[in-house]
């Protein structure tokens, strides 16, 4: 068992200026309110706390977060109130147990919204000090080598929850053994059986792996004192899951003794010198094309640097070795903590790891306005746990994006003006769609046009939160601008009928005498509620006159924004306009769209939108510049009136199978018209009531089914 002193004694070899004191008042305290719990192990409690802060000292943690880790389930498990931890070890440590004791109930297993809701929160906690997420992973490390305590639905359930997140977080803060640790126990969890097998094979194999190792390291080791390089060299096994995942990916089984040994190389010199060791791997044995990659020259996000290559080795078989200085190594192996100082007393600036958490910081602001939790979940995944693919600027700069990326991923990675004006893109010198994706080694060109502006589709394709967030944000800003200058213009048209101007809009008070609801807190918002038609010009008129404002239903949410958020009533046009449901709408005589057709809106003055389709040929003559986002709310059932027209020969009887038809489609007719021409065809029109494009193509299906019917045609003038 781990005892305290032990502990005190590790951070004194890394912070021999620690206040040891505090260690130690923790450690009490923590043994007294746990006093009596015990662990599913039946062990005492205690045992924990102090693992979870040994875990804590191998990733060099300073006392204060140790000290938090000893006391981090005081709160959430014990009748320890934070005000007393705030009391006896200051508000830095209680902040910290604070930030635990809030996540602490947070599961990722359950419904996906809640995941994702959870997600956010513990982002959050984390990104306020970074010190939560790691005694969170320390907490989460020791649960894991403790794991064969609990139930087994408790045990498979924690084990994905460790691969899906704590394992990919550990990996995102270079915290390689832990990253490696977790995924072996929750594979070990998860697959109990399979583990045991590889584990008894491996066993069996022991010698003849000995001496393989011993054999490849001979040669590297002599070949590399000859260069004059000095390193020591590692051969390790590899990871329970990586040899399984080997196994099943390449259909084999584990007879090859080869297959499950890694080699690394650590160099006790300059950087440059990987370089040279690589050549002379290479030069004994050759290598096998396309495995090699410069993680040293290119970087992961996560500061990870390594050579890695793959050689036919000494018997035929394929070897694979890391290359790396000690420097890097002990920055892959500590991650972040490696580059953390103690005597400076740095750390207790919380500003010192602000640069180096920014990413986490800048995640949480492009997702802030993510409202739906599912695209949340997803575009943060893609965020915090690339794979990444390398591609070139023509300069031959290399940008690293996430997986799947397309050349407007690429485009707001160089620059966000470069984003916001992508027209198109050439990929190896060919002009290629925005929406095709970017594969390692292209070089990637983009095109700008000052008249090119974010599009709404863009956000069907583009992968990385950056832009995605600026896409929507840009979006929105464009049709803001928009809906502000054609509101002003509404306005002052109305105001010009009466005795009042736009300077009497901005008169103390006046606003909110036009009711928050529509006139919001700026002259911008007013305008943009009168170009939306929430309010008529003429209705601000009649305000400004003295008219009351109508009593706003009592559970109304207050609106803080432009656009108010909270759900309104679904409106009964069925429209979103802009996103807004609540936004005065009519329709296109022309083209009387239908739920489910493709529409568009435009912006008419004074009289809200206007909706037609799409392919509708008024659009087209239509001022672009008035063009809005329309889209049918899902659930728009509202019936709604559409023309068919019928072509038919003029037979006796056929009127009636057809309004047979149709009633036994549960449409409704308005009115229908026939006219006859000599050459013995008729011509049937029907006004329909019809709730959505789909029934309305299956009726009309069915129509021309019908012996004598030439031809159905929806109308649109
Ligand atoms: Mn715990």
């Amino acid at each position: 068992m781990l005892r305290f002193n032990d502990i005190a004694d590790r951070v004194l070899e890394y912070d021999s200026g620690c206040d040891l004191l505090l260690l130690q008042r923790a450690y009490v305290y923590s043994a007294k309110v746990h006093h009596g719990q015990e662990r599913l192990s039946g062990e005492p409690y205690l045992i924990h706390p102090l693992e979870v802060a040994g875990i804590l000292v191998d990733m060099r943690m300073d006392e204060v977060c140790v000290s938090a880790g000893l006391l981090h389930d005081t709160v959430e498990d014990t009748l320890a109130s934070l005000e007393e931890i705030e009391r006896l070890f200051g508000d830095e440590v209680a902040f910290l147990v604070e930030g635990l004791t809030k996540i602490a109930k947070i599961e990722f297993t359950s419904v996906r919204e809640r995941q994702a809701e959870n997600f956010r929160k513990m982002l959050l906690a984390m990104s306020k000090d970074i010190r939560i997420l790691l005694i969170k992973l320390a907490d989460r490390l020791h649960n894991m080598r403790t794991l064969k305590f609990m139930s087994d639905d408790s045990r498979v359930r924690i084990a994905q929850e460790t691969l899906e997140i704590y394992a990919p977080l550990a990996h995102r803060l270079g915290i390689h053994w832990m990253k490696q640790e977790l995924e072996e126990l929750a594979f070990r969890a998860v697959n109990p059986a399979i583990a045991d097998d590889i584990e008894e094979r491996i066993r069996a194999k022991r010698e003849d792996r000995d001496s393989y190792i011993e054999e490849v390291i001979g040669i590297l080791s002599r070949e590399l004192a000859n260069a004059g390089v000095t390193v020591r060299i590692q051969g390790r096994l590899k990871d329970l899951n990586s040899i399984h995942a080997k196994m099943e990916s390449q259909g084999i089984s584990l007879d090859e003794v080869h297959d499950v040994i890694a080699f690394r190389i650590i160099i006790d010199g300059a950087k440059e010198e990987v370089y040279t060791a690589l050549g002379i791997a290479h030069s004994i044995w050759r290598p096998v094309a396309g495995r090699f990659k410069d993680y040293v020259a290119l970087p992961k996000p996560n500061n990870y640097q390594s050579l890695h290559t793959t050689v036919i080795g000494p018997h035929g078989e394929r070897m694979e070795i890391q290359i790396r200085t000690e420097e890097m190594h002990r920055s892959a192996e500590l991650g972040i903590a490696a580059h953390w100082k103690y005597k400076e007393g740095e750390l207790r600036g919380q500003n010192t790891d602000d640069e180096k958490f920014a990413w986490l910081r800048q995640l949480l602001e492009w997702h802030q306005d993510l409202a739906d939790p599912h695209e949340f979940l997803e575009t943060v995944k893609v965020d915090l746990f690339p794979e990444e693919v390398f591609v070139f600027t023509p300069r031959g700069e290399v940008i690293a994006l996430a997986r799947g990326s397309t050349p407007v991923d690429f485009a707001f990675a160089i620059h966000s003006e470069v984003g916001a004006h992508c027209a198109g893109a050439k990929v190896n010198g060919k002009m290629v769609p925005l929406r095709s994706r970017l594969a390692d080694g292209d070089t990637v060109e983009v095109i700008t046009s000052p008249n090119q502006y974010p599009r709404k589709d863009w956000l069907d394709f583009v992968i990385t939160g950056k832009a995605r967030s600026r896409i929507r944000n840009s979006i929105r800003s464009i049709e803001r601008a928009r809906s502000v200058e054609l509101g002003r213009a509404i306005l002052e048209k109305e105001l010009r009928k009466s005795d009042f101007t736009i300077k009497d809009l901005q008169k103390d008070g006046v606003l909110a005498k036009l009711g928050r609801r529509h006139g919001g807190d700026s002259l911008e918002d007013l305008y943009s509620s009168v170009s939306y038609g929430r309010i008529s010009g003429a209705e601000v008129v009649r305000r400004l006159r003295g008219g009351e404002e109508p009593e706003p239903a009592p559970d109304e949410p207050p609106k803080r924004r432009l656009f108010w958020r909270p759900r309104e009533p679904a409106s009964t046009s069925g429209i979103r306009v802009s996103g807004q449901p609540d936004v005065m709408v009519r329709f296109g005589l022309c083209c009387s769209p239908l739920p489910g057709d493709e529409v568009i809106g435009f912006v008419t003055r004074g009289r809200g939108v206007t909706v037609h389709q799409k392919d509708c040929s008024k659009v087209f003559e239509l001022d672009p510049d008035r063009r809005i986002d329309a889209e049918w709310e899902l659930d728009a059932k509202v019936p709604r009136k559409i023309t068919v027209r019928v072509r038919s020969l003029d037979r006796k009887g056929l009127l009636a199978k057809v309004t047979k038809t149709i009633s036994s489609a549960a449409i409704n007719i308005g009115a229908a018209r026939i006219t006859t021409s000599q050459d013995q065809k008729a011509i049937h029109t029907f006004d329909l009531w019809v709730t959505d494009v789909d029934s309305l193509n299956a009726v009309m299906k069915q129509i021309g089914r019908i012996k004598g019917v030439l031809g159905v045609e929806r109308v649109r003038s």
